[in-house]
């Protein structure tokens, strides 16, 4: 199976790490042309304003965003999350990048207290699964065909419209494969 994942910025290596481990082949996404033949896209954590800006120089944004619209798997993690999201909030003006998950996020929305801290998720289908959560977004609001896999006081953090997966943390950086492990299965399947 070959995964893409976008290679911007931020979290690429560790989620190439995790998704090799699980026996895909992986290309780091940075320029249009490796966009062909792709059973599946990963988008990391890392800065999503940053993230944009780098989807419009390096021409990626246009011919990706027709993939995803098109029904391409996706697993967006934190920032990957927020550039998949419909409405985002506390966002750089015009930053609404990709659009196909249908989630309104607020950007650093645990705020300063607790910008970043680990507690441990009660996940359909992976109990007792490790959160990493580092200037995390806040999902405030789902739209119908959006399923919640976890959540944490009572804001959901794993989310899923049909093969397009987002998570407010970092599984990649958990140790637990077992949430991409899902995500690949269901991107198999589609
Ligand atoms: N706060 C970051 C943003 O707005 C996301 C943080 C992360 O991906 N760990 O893009």
């Amino acid at each position: 199976m070959k995964v893409g994942v976008l290679a911007l910025q931020g979290a690429f290596r560790e989620q190439r790490e995790v998704c090799e481990a699980l026996g895909a082949s992986v290309t780091e996404v940075r320029v249009p042309e490796q966009l062909g033949a792709l059973d599946a896209l990963v988008i990391p954590g890392g800065e999503s304003t940053t993230m944009a800006r780098l989807l419009g120089t390096s021409g990626l944004r246009d011919p990706l965003g027709a993939l995803l619209r098109d029904g391409l798997p996706v697993f967006g993690t934190c920032a990957g999350l927020i550039l998949l999201a419909t409405t985002i909030l506390d966002g750089l003006p015009g930053q609404e990048c990709f659009g196909v998950l249908d989630v309104t996020v607020r950007r650093n929305g645990y705020g300063r207290q607790q910008e970043s801290f680990e507690t441990t998720l009660d996940v359909v289908g992976a109990p007792a699964f490790p959160g990493v959560f580092i200037r995390a977004p806040v999902v405030e609001a789902v739209g119908p065909g959006v399923e919640i896999l976890a959540e944490h006081r009572g804001d959901p953090v794993l989310v899923r419209e049909g093969v397009r997966y987002g998570a407010t943390f970092h599984p990649e950086l958990s140790g637990d494969l077992r949430l991409h492990e899902q995500f690949l299965h269901a991107a198999r399947a589609a």
